[in-house]
């Protein structure tokens, strides 16, 4: 923001529990201040039993608008008057707009991750994809991918129950066509070379490999990568993990997480303020954020 917070400075924000490490208001200040806007956004630390009354206070402080973030992006969306598509299909919601005091729900983690797959020239229309993981991020790209018209998606969790509950969720609720492997048991053991090598897209959607546990990854036969293939991590720290490392060095290209983070919140920018989110400032500001951790 460039003059300093005043009378008719609109206020944006994070609901969450912790948020003591977001990394959105750096992110969001400084594409308020780049693109000239007079916001400013704040961190809120919400507990679960509160949420309620801090949804009502969007309307009584007349907050333009705010980010959810872990553990509230489910339990927020009957406290809502409006969601979007992507809101009621993934049933998480990360962005609430205040129109007037009518609160609308949306998701912009998927369309975010949409977006940087595009930027590294990536179409997922009748594409394979490998999901290694079947949790929250998971489910928001791949509810996304199968809105793009993605032709298979094969998925592979530790937790195999929660593969096929993800499966049967995406499948049910956008008709496209799913399969599921096993994830290796033993410490040697790695996914079938076939499963990876038939992939046009993998998604390392497993918390695997994020800082300080830098030299973990998903049991894969790297070496079967190849140059056309993608490499997604939705892991953003670091922004090169282990897996675009050994993904890339095999000939893949690699898409970090950063450019979701990125997009996710450049979304929830043009959302509340109606411009275009000056998108080089925004990762400028990631980058700088991270290399401080
Ligand atoms: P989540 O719901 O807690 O899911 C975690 C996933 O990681 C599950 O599939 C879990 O498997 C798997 N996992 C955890 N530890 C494992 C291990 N030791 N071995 C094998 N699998 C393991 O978390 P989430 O919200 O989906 O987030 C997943 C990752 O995405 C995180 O690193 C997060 O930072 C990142 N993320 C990035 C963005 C972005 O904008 N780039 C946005 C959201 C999330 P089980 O089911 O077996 O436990």
């Amino acid at each position: 923001m460039a003059g300093g917070i005043n009378g008719r400075t609109k206020i944006c924000g994070i609901f969450g529990r912790p948020v003591e490490h977001t990394f959105s208001p750096a992110l969001h200040n400084a594409a308020f201040a780049a693109a000239g806007l007079d916001y400013a956004y704040v961190p809120f630390e919400v507990s679960p039993g509160s949420l309620a009354a801090a949804v009502e206070a969007i309307r009584a402080l007349g907050l333009a608008g705010v980010n959810v973030t872990i553990p509230h992006k489910e339990a927020v969306l009957p406290l809502l008057d409006g969601l979007s598509d992507e809101a009621e299909l993934t049933g998480a919601v990360n962005t609430i707009i205040n129109r007037s005091g009518y609160l609308y729900g949306d998701n912009t983690d998927g369309k975010g991750y949409l977006r940087a797959l595009k930027e590294a020239g990536f179409d997922p229309a009748d594409r394979t994809v490998l999901f290694l993981g079947a949790g929250g991020a998971a489910r928001a790209v791949a509810v996304q991918l199968a809105l793009a018209g993605a032709g298979k998606l094969v998925f592979a969790n530790r937790t195999a129950a929660r593969a096929s509950g993800l499966s049967r969720f995406v499948a049910e609720k956008t008709g496209v066509r799913v399969e599921l492997v096993s994830w290796p048991d033993g410490a040697d053991d790695k996914l079938p070379e076939q499963t990876l090598a038939e992939a046009d897209l993998v998604v390392q959607a497993t918390s695997l490999g994020m800082s300080p546990n830098v030299n973990e990854t998903v049991p894969l036969p790297f070496e079967v990568f190849r140059p056309g293939q993608v490499a997604s991590d939705l892991v953003y720290n670091p922004v090169e993990t282990l897996f675009l490392k050994k993904a890339g060095q095999a000939g893949a290209t690699a898409v970090s997480g950063l450019g979701m983070l990125l997009h996710q919140g450049a979304l929830a920018f043009e959302l509340w303020t109606g411009v275009p989110a000056p998108l080089e400032v925004m990762r400028e500001a990631l980058v700088k954020e991270l290399s401080n951790r």
